[in-house]
């Protein structure tokens, strides 16, 4: 029934029928969602269930097969975060009928935080069907993050795109994503169509916009077109130009299958899915396919395009982007290696495999644990839930003194860390402990070996540092920041302060400026970009790329509770930074750790060297020192005492600690 409510939506020039008010589900299946948290309409559940999508449509199968590849058009979408991409992507997907107007908001964002945060995570695409001078075109949109962490994510997307729109807010102009966005969709050789978004805002200066542009991209502003996203205005301009400027994609169909692994995800009826963008051949249900990095091979169960939705269809020919999922189902996202070739069994010797993605790096750090030890392993559960559909996030198991079993997890950048822990404490609320974010460190040895230490716990002892490492260093990026010139002097000051040096400074407008500086990621991660919209009132905007390893006094610093070191507190950090921390750590810690029966001594120490010290003053006397000897009795009621309750307490030496206590202790 389905297929004939799409029918009426598609042969879009034909009136409405009732029916046809029927509203789509759209925007749910988030195949990202885990089981624990999936709330579909029932229509939607239903059909999910029985582990079909929306059924195979001939009409639509028939209306796709019409159309020759040199009518397919890829392309994405290059802005700064909130310059309006998921919303005109919405337009775009009304526009061509893939969905009913008004009906959702932001469709391809389909993460809960990313509705929630209002920003992209994963690059979605989908698949439209629009009819120009009386010819249909079938057009793939991939949506893409804007947000530096997920830097490798969009240039995945790219990669499968022949053209750009580029976006810019008509108030903000442009800003240090587009900027970082143009430079890395200019160098796959993108067609990039500028287009000025928000000219309903008062305050829109399009024209300005449009100057920057042409002066920082040497970009030919003819063809820009001006467009408000939210209310719709001349965003129905677009899709021509698109049609007109961005070149279709090559691929034989006669050829053998090649076909380009971008992404995955994964859902647990029908294991991972696949989302691919096929270069030469075609790809069907019931063919088997290998893979040139794993060797594996695999019996296609569906293929099908996104519209918005999982559509099946009966064939993916060369040039298009759409999913396809094995029988039996991949059931490990590991064997979905991202920028992977796959062709059919026999074909492996016709076959040139296509280049492929460098795997993203982790770069931030942070320790994970239960509040209560025995909520371990459904922690472990949750993590590997949500990490099924993030393959760059990296888990190792870890065990803490002070804090029992738990994890160690690295992520892209602070952002990616934070919408995780977003994630998991809407399924864990507060029964989670996370530790501040931290960096890798390089170890040359002076035998000439090199280590990557995540782990304070892994950081040599000062002796072993003396005798046995050459050099430590730390990470840098190469930091791009555009802001209005006026804040110049506090901006320079701020990167000093955070052991910049500067590369470059440029004007790309009268008052606009883009300073590059080289920065320890260290610094970074602690709320750089917060303390750098502080001092611009909001109006600078940050991008970076990785840059180098460079040496540094790098050093452990230690948390002791009468002279025991805390090992969950302890953290790798350039020496420039120990006094400030060290005194920071004593007072939190003293601020969070209750009075007991005897003295508390809290120290931050380097090694040996003692950097900071508080005392917590016993609570009235030390009872335990003053009772005499033979006072047994009294002195195993106050030791019981103390027993009680130790589930959710910890000791450190003879220091017992409240989880609470670390959870108040290690949260910013
Ligand atoms: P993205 O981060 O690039 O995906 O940006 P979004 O599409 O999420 O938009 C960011 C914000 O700008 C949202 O609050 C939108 O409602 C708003 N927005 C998008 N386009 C327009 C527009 O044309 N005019 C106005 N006034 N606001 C817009
Ligand atoms: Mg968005």
């Amino acid at each position: 029934m389905r297929g004939c409510l799409q029918l009426a939506r598609w042969l879009s020039a034909a009136p409405r029928s009732p029916a046809a008010s029927f509203k789509p589900p759209v925007g749910f299946p988030s195949h990202y969602r885990t089981r624990r948290s999936f709330t579909q309409s029932a229509v939607w559940a239903a059909s999910r269930s029985k582990g079909v999508s929306r059924m195979p449509d001939t009409d639509l199968e028939k209306r796709i097969a019409a159309i020759p590849i040199d009518r397919y058009r890829n392309f994405c979408i290059v802005a700064h975060v909130d310059h309006g991409k998921s919303t005109l992507s919405d337009r775009l997907l009304e526009l061509t009928g893939t969905i009913q107007p008004g009906t959702n908001k932001q469709v391809l964002d389909r993460l809960d935080v990313e509705r929630e945060r209002g920003i992209t995570v994963k690059a979605q695409t989908c698949t439209m069907i629009y009819n120009h001078k009386g010819e249909d075109y079938l057009l793939h949109l991939v949506d893409t993050p804007g947000h530096v962490d997920f830097r490798a994510e969009v240039s995945r997307s790219y990669a499968s795109c022949g053209g750009a729109l580029l976006l810019v807010d008509a108030s903000q102009g442009v800003q240090a994503q587009t900027v970082a966005n143009f430079y890395l969709a200019f160098s796959q050789g993108l067609e990039l169509i500028p287009v000025i978004n928000k000219v309903d805002l008062p305050s829109a200066d399009p024209e300005r916009a449009l100057e920057q542009m042409k002066s920082s991209f040497e970009l030919d502003t003819e063809n820009a077109v001006m467009v408000s996203a939210k209310t719709g205005v001349n965003v129905e301009a677009l899709l021509p130009t698109v049609v007109e400027k961005i070149p279709a994609p090559v691929g034989d169909g006669q050829k053998p299958l090649r076909m380009l692994l971008v992404d995955s995800w994964y859902d647990p009826y029908k294991g991972v899915i696949l989302l691919v963008r096929v270069f030469d051949g075609e790809v069907r249900a019931g063919q088997q396919l290998v893979s040139f990095v794993t060797g594996l091979k695999y019996w296609v169960g569906e293929v099908g395009i996104m519209y918005p939705v999982e559509t099946a269809q009966s064939v993916l020919r060369a040039g298009q982007v759409g999913y396809i999922y094995f029988n039996p189902g991949m059931k490990r996202s590991k064997e979905a290696k991202i920028g992977d070739t796959l062709t059919t069994v026999g074909s492996e010797k016709a076959v040139e495999p296509l280049p492929g993605f460098e795997e993203p790096k982790s770069m931030v750090f942070v320790a994970v644990y239960p509040m209560n030890a025995d909520h371990f392993e459904h922690l472990e559960d949750s993590i590997n839930q949500l990490i099924l559909n993030d393959r760059s996030i990296t888990v190792q198991k870890e065990s803490s003194e002070a804090l029992g079993a738990g994890f160690r997890m690295g992520f892209l950048g602070t952002l990616h860390c934070s919408v995780f822990e977003d994630r998991l404490r809407q399924e864990h609320g507060a029964s989670i402990i996370i530790t501040p974010p931290s960096v890798p460190v390089k170890l040359k040895w002076k035998d000439g070996t090199e280590e990557i230490i995540t782990n304070p716990a892994k950081f040599p002892d000062d002796d072993s540092v003396r005798l046995k490492v050459a050099e430590i260093q730390e990470p840098y990026v190469l930091a791009t920041l555009t802001f209005p010139d006026e804040y110049l002097g506090k901006v320079i000051e701020l990167c000093e302060s955070n052991r910049g040096e500067q590369q470059s400074l440029e004007y790309f407008t009268s008052t606009q400026v883009i300073l590059k500086y080289e920065l320890p990621l260290a610094h970074l991660v602690d709320d750089f970009f917060g303390k750098l919209k502080g001092s611009t009132k909001g109006y600078a905007s940050l991008d970076y790329e990785e840059s180098a390893w460079r040496t540094g006094n790098i050093v452990k610093l230690q948390l002791l509770v009468n002279k025991v070191p805390v090992d969950a507190v302890a953290r790798i950090m350039h020496m420039s930074q120990v006094s400030r921390q060290g005194r920071v750590w004593v007072s939190k810690f003293k601020e969070h750790v209750d009075r007991q029966l005897f003295e508390i001594i809290i120290q931050a120490a380097v090694g040996k060297k003692i950097i900071a010290r508080e005392t917590i003053k016993p609570y009235r006397k030390d009872v335990l020192a003053k009772l005499h000897a033979s006072d047994v009795s009294r002195r195993r009621k106050l030791l019981e005492k103390q027993k009680e309750g130790r589930k959710k307490l910890r000791a450190v030496g003879n220091v017992v600690i409240e989880h609470k206590a670390f959870q108040a202790f290690l949260s910013k």
